[in-house]
């Protein structure tokens, strides 16, 4: 099937290609050339697994304000409130299967270049796709907690059918193991995190906005260390115009393989 495009589009079209193609080279050569190259990812890495980013239209976050539901004050004012949408956060998260750039970042990892993943994301997609130094900077969904006696449990142990989970030793109601606005991060994630950030060479930064700090302060850690900054989005971001050193657009699940093929060739 053939399908009709204006010449000019078709001439825009074709320079995105281009422009692609020559960052990713950019990118790779900066990857090759690098002795300690780190990944900062966010949701957008998961949104071609089905789980929606904060802009995504249509998504749970279009039907749970985040700033309400995924707020601390929130779950400890209402936790049944929350609930509501950690039913639907856990199921969506359980589905879900890595895709192409969660295993492309895996890797590189086998590759031996990449020595860490810090992701933002609480959905355990760089686990299941292979990767084994991951830092989880925002928790994880598929962990219960007990705000009471600090007691964890697995989400697996809990049916996720519409009951709240409580603690078996106090009966508390249990909170998932990912970190909501207004909480600290977890103090191993945070330190392990700058020092990998502190002494890296080479940032991958994909499919963040960067607008969550502390995590939106790595890039800048990596920076100052005199890393390059290779940013992967669908969008121009704060760090595009500031540290980016070279920013590749378009589907992280698409530019991601590219990326590391483009890598694999130079290596030969
Ligand atoms: P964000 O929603 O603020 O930004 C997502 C970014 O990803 C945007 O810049 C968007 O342009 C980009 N993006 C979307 N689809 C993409 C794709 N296919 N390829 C490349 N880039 C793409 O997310 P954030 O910066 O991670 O910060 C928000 C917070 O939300 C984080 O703390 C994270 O913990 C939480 N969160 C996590 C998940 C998850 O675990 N999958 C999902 C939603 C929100």
């Amino acid at each position: 099937m053939y399908c009709a495009v204006y010449p000019e589009q078709f001439g825009l079209y074709v320079r995105f290609a281009i422009v692609m193609e020559e960052n990713i080279k950019r990118a790779a050569e900066i990857i090759r050339k690098s002795k300690h190259l780190i990944a900062l990812t966010g949701a957008g890495i998961s949104v071609e697994s089905g789980i929606p980013d904060f802009r995504s239209s249509g998504g749970l976050w279009e039907k749970y304000d985040p700033m309400v539901y995924a707020h601390i004050d929130s779950f400890r004012r209402s936790p049944e409130m929350v609930w509501e949408m950690i039913f639907e956060m856990v199921a969506m998260t359980k589905q879900a299967k890595p895709n192409p750039a969660h295993h492309a970042l895996a890797e590189l990892e086998k590759m031996g270049l990449l020595k860490a993943v810090i992701t933002q994301n609480i959905d355990n997609l760089h686990q299941e796709a292979g990767s084994v130094n991951v830092i989880e900077y925002h928790g994880n969904a598929h962990v219960l907690e007990c705000l009471r006696c600090s007691a964890k449990y697995s989400v697996d142990e809990y049916p996720n059918d519409g009951t709240i989970p409580k603690c078996r030793s106090c009966n508390e109601i249990l909170k998932p193991g990912v970190v909501f606005f207004g909480e600290v991060i977890p103090g191993d994630a945070l330190m392990e995190s700058q020092m990998l950030a502190g002494s890296s060479d080479a940032i991958l930064v994909v499919g963040t906005s960067a607008v969550v700090y502390p995590a939106s302060n790595i890039p800048f850690i990596a920076k100052q260390n005199r890393g390059s900054v290779i940013e992967m989005n669908l969008e121009h971001t704060g760090l595009t115009g500031s540290i980016t050193d070279v920013f590749i657009e378009g589907s992280a699940g698409i530019t991601l393989p590219k990326l590391v093929e483009e890598v694999r060739a130079l290596l030969q």
